[in-house]
């Protein structure tokens, strides 16, 4: 069958590999597995969510409010905007699409970073568009802007901090970079990963509604997946001018999000403790990431993010470190495919921690040093 040409370029997300996966395949015990590739908050769901999720499971043969109105407001009130600069997708991932759809087709470019977020390829993919890369893995701004002149893209991608590496720029080179933007091109700050970086350096802390009313040509993305702890819900939110939103809603499907999605996030608005608590830990156990990749030769890369990227440099191979971990019940995410030889790993708790660490000390002495092959 023939289908749209432009399919012929994409390539199919390659999810972290589920639980279920690893009990089939390798006959480990679900208990004795460890999931520490999709960035998840190891500490669970608030139980003030859990509790509403619960109560509300009565009402889940209704439509949910297609107006959002409720977590609209909630939101609007968190950081400081109207409900009419709000928009809410299956996760940010659907507003990512949105923007995408908004701006792309076959006659456009878009611009990003060599190694990042996998779905803006992806979908700008979708669209027969023509994708930028910068040189740099990391986000490079002299590169953007260098890229910027040349190409002039119809949109911008911005991954602060940036998955799968954990680098995030600074507020203040970001902003002089998008001074030097054009006011037609749609820049998208994906600010997953937002409340993490806020939290270990003021210097990369963006808040959406400053950055919109500088730069109108700027879409803020926030998600409920990491910091949040509800990846299984699917809510994230873009944040812009009311223009923007407009012209986004006219993409977005009916009923996009469940009622039960919707109550969560709402009540996981009002629960920043928890929150807050669940930053702090990660931070703390990052460190023990850290002291493990030193005393082991291997390098990584600093993280502002709930996840570190370690570098095996010519020590060894990551797909075998990768293989290895999995079959021994520990899930990471290998980033061969991104021309690096590297795992990302989630940071667990710390209970999770300890056994990674005891799980790698084996893998690392069943596989020989590259070097000495
Ligand atoms: C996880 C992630 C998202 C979106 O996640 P959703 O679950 O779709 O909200 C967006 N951008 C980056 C960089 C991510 O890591």
């Amino acid at each position: 069958m023939k289908f749209n040409t432009v399919l012929d370029e994409v390539k199919v997300y390659e999810a972290g590999k589920p639980i279920e996966l690893v009990v089939r395949e390798y006959g480990v015990a679900e208990n004795d597995i460890i999931k520490l590739a999709s960035n998840e908050n190891p500490y669970g769901t608030s139980p003030l969510v859990t509790k509403k999720v619960q109560e509300l499971a009565k009402n889940m043969f209704m439509y949910p409010d297609d107006s959002m109105y409720e977590l609209k407001e909630a939101l609007a009130n968190k950081f400081n905007v109207e409900s009419a600069n709000v928009v809410i997708g299956e996760g940010s991932d659907q507003v990512i699409d949105f923007c995408v759809k908004a701006k792309m087709n076959e006659n456009t470019k878009m611009l990003m970073s060599k190694t990042t977020f996998a779905m803006y390829e992806i979908y700008g993919k979708q669209t027969g568009c023509t994708i930028v890369k910068t040189p740099d893995d990391e986000h490079n701004l002299a590169q953007f802007s260098e890229l910027y002149k040349e190409h002039k893209p119809e949109l911008v991608f911005l991954c602060l901090p940036n998955n799968p590496l954990g680098e995030c720029l600074d507020k203040e080179d970001v902003y002089n970079f998008l001074d030097e933007v054009d006011s037609d091109t749609l820049v998208v700050v994906d600010g997953a990963y937002q409340e993490y970086a806020t939290f270990k350096d003021a210097k990369k802390a963006i808040e959406p509604a400053d950055l919109i009313s500088k730069y109108k040509n700027c879409v803020y993305l926030g998600t409920f997946s990491k910091a949040y702890a509800l990846g299984g819900m699917r809510t994230g939110y873009g944040i812009a001018q009311k223009e923007i939103v407009k012209t986004l809603h006219k993409l977005r499907p009916p009923f996009n999000i469940t009622t039960l999605s919707l109550a969560a996030a709402i009540e996981a608005l009002k629960d920043e403790a928890f929150v807050n608590d669940s930053i702090s830990k990660n931070f703390d156990e990052m460190k023990r990431y850290e002291e493990y990749a030193t005393t082991k030769g291997f390098s990584y890369i600093e993280s502002y993010t709930n996840f570190i990227t370690l570098k095996f440099d010519n020590l060894y191979i990551s797909a075998d470190v990768a293989q290895q971990l999995l079959e021994r019940g520990v899930i990471v995410r290998d980033l061969t495919g991104y021309g690096l030889n590297a795992i990302r790993i989630t940071i667990g708790s710390n209970e999770q921690n300890t056994r990674v660490f005891k799980v790698l000390d084996e893998v690392l002495t069943s596989l020989e040093k590259t070097e000495n092959l």
